[in-house]
């Protein structure tokens, strides 16, 4: 196999990165002296060890970016202007960085080489320049008052940044995460700390060494590496302001929960269960290729990964074997060769917890087409589609994060949304069919934060993304992600 990148170039991009955690500005150890390990999903490698970060590491990190808030600190008092230029540059350093990103991404994560370097890095580049923008166009509002003597007050809001944030977040797409986050924390004033995930800590050191580059102040932006008791530790901070974790149902309970004390404010991204219903009126083709898409993109490792598909009957078997035969025609391999089209899974745990969802599907009678294991190292898993499920199955009811689809068919409109929508979550949802008013109508009825007509996984920094129900609190992205990141304050003077 001849690689993407080759062996020197590897070592050099991996060698060269900054190895321990972003402190007050330092490169540092953790308190404890101890380190972890992060692999290569691929190999089984180990890539690099960086630092076990916990509690007491996170504490000094919110003690920097808390110093870095102060009132009179260089952050607080750099125009909005210089502030926005700050951010652009960051959007611009990532690009001069995309194969460096790319290789970082597709090393920690499996994903393939070229996909990172066509979808993710360009991607967190647009967040920040998109984010940039708004630095210089936060504004507040001269109010006229409802029952106030007009002439006796002036009344009018400020927009300022919340404070403190911490910032969780998950391995599927490592650098996109952290761009989402830090962006437009940044682009608003605020301080940051960020955990990335203990499986995919690289891209985010590589980060954090171009915000400094680009003139954020010592303590704006903090980085943790560690595991969960680092998030915790963060989560719990009495000194920190907000929180914004995206990852598992299960912890952003134990955020929520962890953010009670100080009664931080709180926004989550926690996954999905997305319906994609398919019409038979629809461009077939475009729906197979579509639906597709849908659940294989990024090994399935995806929060919008639409994971059960409905497809009217007269043109089911139809999709499922497209969908089948689109699976099959995808390259597992490492994602650094470049005739791969999806690569391993994240871990071995990620491993098997989508197999484990499989063996379940087989013993509650469903069809399991692929599913296998490829190879026998790395955390390879062949495209899967579950035919004969029934919605009481776990494969139908829990997110799984891998690339496996629960395929029904259904024989109405009528009888589709109410089946759609049976789901405690509610991030992405999907239609397709040539009949506009049909779109509309069904796109109106499912209930989530986003929906996708005649395509899928498409998103972008101006349009704003977040989950209906158990899919999470707050928006991200576009104008709307300020909403997390500044608090309003209202001015009313007595001009008597
Ligand atoms: P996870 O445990 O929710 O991890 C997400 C982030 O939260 C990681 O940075 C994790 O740190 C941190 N964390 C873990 N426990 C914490 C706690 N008690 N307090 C604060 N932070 C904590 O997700 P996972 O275990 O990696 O994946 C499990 C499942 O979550 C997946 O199978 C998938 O269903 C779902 N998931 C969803 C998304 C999404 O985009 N919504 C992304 C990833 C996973 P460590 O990684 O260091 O433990
Ligand atoms: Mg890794």
């Amino acid at each position: 196999m001849t690689l993407a990148v080759d062996e020197p170039r590897i070592q050099q991009v991996v060698g060269s990165l900054n190895h321990k955690m972003l402190i007050n500005g330092e490169w540092v150890d953790a308190a404890s002296g101890r380190t972890f390990d992060s692999l290569n999903p691929a190999t089984e490698e180990v890539l690099v060890s960086v630092p076990y970060g916990q509690a007491e590491d996170a504490d000094r990190a919110v003690r920097a970016a808390r110093a870095a808030f102060a009132e009179d600190s260089a952050w607080r008092r750099m125009s909005h202007g210089q502030r926005g230029r700050i951010v652009h540059k960051v959007g611009d350093l990532i690009l001069e960085h995309l194969e460096e990103f790319a290789l970082l991404e597709s090393l920690d994560n499996g994903k393939p080489y070229a996909v990172a370097k066509a979808m993710d890095v360009p991607m967190a580049a647009d967040v920040f320049h998109y984010m940039s923008g708004w630095a210089t166009k936060i504004e507040g509002n001269t109010i006229p008052a409802s029952a106030l003597d007009p002439q006796a007050y002036l009344s009018f809001t400020l927009r300022e940044p919340v404070g403190v944030c911490a910032q969780i977040i998950p391995w599927n797409f490592p650098l996109v995460m952290a761009a989402w986050k830090v962006g437009p924390a940044l682009a608003a004033g605020c301080t940051v700390v960020l955990k990335p995930a203990e499986q995919t800590p690289l891209s985010a050191l590589l980060l954090g060494e171009l915000v400094m580059r680009a003139g954020v102040p010592a303590g704006v932006l903090n980085i943790v590496t560690g595991f969960g008791d680092a998030g915790a530790a963060l989560a719990a901070h009495p000194d920190v302001d907000k929180v914004a974790f995206t990852g598992s149902t299960e912890v952003g309970r134990e955020i929520v929960r962890a953010a009670a004390g100080n009664l931080k404010k709180v926004t989550l991204e926690l996954g999905g269960k997305s319906p994609n219903v398919v019409y038979a009126d629809a461009d077939i083709d475009k729906a197979i290729a579509g639906s597709a898409d849908a659940i294989f993109f990024n090994q399935g490792e995806s929060c919008i990964a639409g994971s059960r598909l409905y497809v009217e009957e007269p043109v089911y078997d139809q999709v499922v074997e497209g969908i089948v035969e689109q699976g099959r025609q995808i390259r597992l391999g490492n994602g650094l060769d470049p005739q791969t089209t999806m690569g391993p899974l994240v871990s071995q745990e990620q491993f098997d917890r989508v197999t484990g969802y499989l063996d379940v599907s087989r013993s509650e009678g469903a069809t399991v087409i692929g599913g296998d294991r490829v190879g026998d190292r790395g955390y390879f898993v062949a495209p899967t589609v579950l035919t004969g499920t029934r919605e009481d199955m776990k494969a139908v009811r829990e997110e799984i994060f891998g690339p496996v689809v629960a395929a029904a068919q259904f024989r109405a409109e009528t009888d589709i949304l109410p089946t759609a929508n049976n789901t405690n979550y509610g991030l992405g949802a999907g239609v397709f069919t040539r009949d506009i008013t049909k779109a509309y109508r069904t796109a109106r009825r499912l209930r989530a934060g986003t929906v996708w007509i005649n395509t899928w996984n498409v998103g972008d920094a101006a349009l704003p993304f977040g989950g209906y129900k158990e899919s999470g609190w707050g928006r991200e992205q576009g104008h709307a992600v300020f909403d997390n990141y500044l608090e309003t304050k209202t001015v009313i003077t007595d001009l008597s």
